[in-house]
């Protein structure tokens, strides 16, 4: 298979001093079985990036990241000579404003740190992506799920987006099974709850019926 694939996975990790950080409950499991799934069905040239995780697939050429800046910076450089990206991380909303290059000491009553956006880097993309280009994001939501995603697919600009609903019954982050819907600009496909290497399995379906279709990019 001669497409060359980008995945990037895992969480993002936002210092706030040389000991402390803010991250989020990502385990890195679901971009580390579309990786090893895409590899199965014979991609040759995958580039893995990751935020800190212990879900490093082997035999990939991987490039390790912890902040969003860092992530976006990786993922712009690589993102024109991609064919198929899927943007599977977990990204953290905010970072602090200041990092503050002493460790803050506990001895206040309350601490208020100031925080900033981070990039939106999946939405970056979807701006200069081309007629030619898959991309594929994630989206987890615990209201109005269906609603939720498919409008973030449109203001993306993605072909597909894999909504996670978040429920106590499906916690997702961090575990090996997940109930997901599958939803393109023409229709939508309602998982069972299954492994993650099923789901990396049907989201690979999903791509590769795509991509022997004539490729359109806005709505
Ligand atoms: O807007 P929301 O965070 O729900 O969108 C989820 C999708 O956007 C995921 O594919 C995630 O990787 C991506 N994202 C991103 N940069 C951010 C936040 C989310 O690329 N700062």
């Amino acid at each position: 298979m001669n497409k060359q694939v980008m995945i990037v996975s895992g969480p993002t990790l936002e210092p706030i001093d040389p000991i402390r950080y803010l991250s989020n409950r990502s385990s890195g499991k679901t971009g580390y079985c579309l990786a090893r799934e895409a590899r199965k069905r014979g991609y040759r040239k995958i580039f893995f990036i990751s935020g800190p995780t212990p879900f490093i697939p082997e035999g990939i050429e991987t490039v390790m990241v912890e902040t969003a800046a860092q992530m976006q910076e990786a993922a712009e450089r690589r993102f024109a000579s991609s064919d198929i990206i899927l943007m599977a991380a977990a990204v953290c909303d905010f970072r602090v404003k200041t990092f503050n290059p002493r460790k803050i000491k506990h001895k206040e009553e309350t601490l208020i740190l100031e925080l900033e956006p981070n990039p939106d880097i999946l939405q970056g993309l979807g701006q200069r992506k081309r007629a030619d280009q898959i991309l594929v994001g994630f989206a987890a939501e615990t209201d109005s799920g269906e609603a939720n995603a498919r409008e973030k697919m449109l203001r993306k600009n993605l072909d597909m987006i894999v909504l996670n609903e978040i429920s106590p019954l499906n916690p997702a982050f961090g575990a090996d099974e997940n109930q997901v819907t599958l939803i393109r600009r023409t229709g939508a496909i309602h998982m069972e709850k299954c492994s993650k290497e099923q789901i990396a399995s049907a989201v690979w379906n999903e791509i590769e019926s795509m991509a022997s279709l004539p490729a359109k990019s806005d709505p």
